[in-house]
């Protein structure tokens, strides 16, 4: 036996000698984070960094911005620049013409109906008596960035998506997320459905009945500062602002306390608190479903879509969005720390970007002589219905005109057998008379159409089959649709709507940044190289080689 244990320690000997002779000289891996914590900041354009810098505090947004990866210049490439489409973007790597996310709504051809982008009417609510939850991840035809961590961990990695919005919660967390949690307007509370579970976890059911939302309304929302001192936004009051808490409620303070009696739940959405209240459930999501506190990476995408709903009202110019993101950088700086106490500092990855930008409202740049115009895409589809039963003597050919497209009636213009082609020439050379359009353009034509290559690029990456119309319309910047001349929004090619705020932060991440321009879909083979995990299956990005240490 002393012989043989000899020997043994002796082949060791040699084996780790020879090893150490020949094997080339290997760096050791940097371990991988516990969690990784997408964020998405629901219509944050990429000025409102600097916009608001002054202000912020050490600990939010500068904290990324000045110790982690900043890429300024990160694009959307592909139109309409909405919610839907931005969410399944960022996480898939992929465009609408791949994932088939083409809009918030679309008509498809396939099943002959319009569309709610996670619409599916084959599951349940889980959490409430309604059906809000009718909603899963089964509309988007490809994997996201959590996708491909469960299938690299064989599914032990933990997925969790959030946000008011359902669309912002179920769509990144992707098809094999173990839930995804949004908001009920009619309950105030989070909600699932019966894709991801049967019932509520004990931890949601104690959060829902902590009645988080009326606690919120009881504190009213004044500006975190005084008034006068809001100097990046235009007087607090304008004709052109939408009134969502009321018309007798035409500036700050905004009494909320109102809506508690009124169960007006909802409401949340357009104040800073909707934000607040998602990163209360967010904490709570991580510290009972104890996400990253073993080493098997998880993944919790978050997304914030109180900026939304506040920047539809207000625009980007107001008071009330301005102080939206001073209270958002708080809450951030609070999550951050959060993260550091209970995954530990170092121990987890972070990004932050937004689903799209916003135009400034119309109103606002007619006062400083800047392009602008509303376009009433009503009026247009009804002339141009008219116009095409003049022609054609047949109604409604057109159906509808969404995501700037115009979807006309197959089965109407087979059984009238009348000529497609036809049809949509007369309605492009109808569509280009009205005032605000540009250019239109047939989607089965645009590979020739004379434009700007990348702006083509755009525009073709937007264009899934039976999920788009046949014509796209481009709108001249400036021109937003007009919702009763209040308000404003969001969707085009522009680089206000397009250029995103795109931060890195945490293990694995450089310290640095850069001006060259990336784009959306680069984020996810970012997330896939850092990760050493294989790209979602849609995935047409490039990974932003100087964000990761090497
Ligand atoms: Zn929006």
């Amino acid at each position: 036996m002393k012989k043989f244990i000899s020997f043994l320690l002796f082949f060791i000997f040699i084996i780790n000698f020879s090893k150490a002779q020949t094997a080339p000289k290997v760096l050791p891996q940097n371990s991988p984070p516990k969690l990784v914590v997408g964020i998405v900041i629901d219509q944050m354009r990429w000025d409102f960094l600097y916009r608001y810098y002054d202000r912020y505090s050490a600990g939010g947004f500068k904290r990324l911005m000045q110790n982690g990866f900043n890429c300024e210049n990160t694009f959307i490439p592909y139109t309409p620049t909405v919610t839907a489409a931005g969410h399944t973007c960022i996480y898939t790597g992929s465009v609408p013409a791949i994932h088939g996310i083409t809009g918030n709504n679309f008509y498809d051809y396939a099943v002959k109906k319009s569309l709610y982008c996670s619409e599916d009417k084959t599951v349940q609510t889980v959490g409430a008596a309604d059906d809000n939850g009718q909603m899963s991840p089964r509309n988007m035809l490809v994997t996201t960035i959590c996708d491909e961590l469960k299938l690299a961990t064989n599914f032990k990695a933990k997925v969790i998506g959030i946000a008011l919005k359902d669309r912002g919660a179920i769509l990144p967390a992707g098809h094999s997320a173990d839930a995804a949690y949004w908001f009920d307007n009619k309950t105030g509370t989070f909600i699932s459905s019966t894709y991801y579970l049967k019932e509520l976890p004990k931890w949601v059911t104690d959060f829902n009945s902590s009645n988080a939302v009326t606690n919120y309304y009881q504190k009213n929302w004044n500006t975190l500062y005084p008034l006068n001192t809001y100097i990046q936004s235009d007087a607090d009051a304008n004709s052109y602002e939408n009134l969502p808490f009321g018309d007798d409620q035409k500036h700050f303070p905004y009494d909320l306390k109102r809506f508690s009696d009124k169960k007006n739940y909802g409401i949340i959405r357009s104040t800073p608190y909707g934000n607040s209240l998602t990163f209360d459930f967010a904490k709570t999501a991580l510290i009972h479903e104890q996400l990253g506190s073993d080493a098997i990476t998880d993944f919790l995408a978050i997304s914030f879509s109180s900026t939304d709903y506040v920047g539809h009202a207000f625009g980007p110019n107001s008071v009330e969005t301005e102080d939206t993101y001073l209270r958002l950088d708080k809450d951030l700086r609070d999550f951050l720390k959060f993260l550091d106490t209970q995954v530990g500092i170092g121990n987890y990855t972070v990004f932050l970007t937004a689903d799209h930008g916003v135009a400034h409202i119309p109103a606002f740049l007619e006062k400083h002589h800047l392009p602008n115009g509303l376009i009433d895409a009503s009026k247009i589809e009804t002339q141009l219905n008219e116009k095409l039963k003049a022609v054609y003597g047949t109604d409604s050919l057109c159906m509808m005109m969404e995501n700037y497209q115009l979807y006309f009636d197959y089965s109407r213009i087979a059984g009238k057998e009348l000529d497609k082609e036809k049809i949509i020439q007369t309605s492009i050379a109808f569509l280009e008379q009205q005032n605000g359009i540009d250019r239109v353009f047939e989607y089965a034509n645009l590979q020739n159409a004379m434009l700007p290559q990348e702006l083509k690029q755009q525009l073709i990456n937007g264009y899934y089959p039976n999920r788009c119309g046949d014509i796209i319309v481009l709108f001249k910047p400036g021109y937003i649709e007009d919702y009763g001349g209040k308000g404003t929004t969001h969707g085009i090619w522009s680089p206000y709507d397009a250029h995103i705020p795109l931060l890195f932060y945490g293990n694995g991440i450089s310290k640095g940044k850069t001006f060259e321009k990336v784009y959306m879909t680069d984020i996810a083979p970012t997330l896939s190289s850092l990760l050493h995990i294989q790209m979602p299956s849609g995935c047409i990005g490039k990974a932003i080689n100087d964000a990761i240490k090497k």
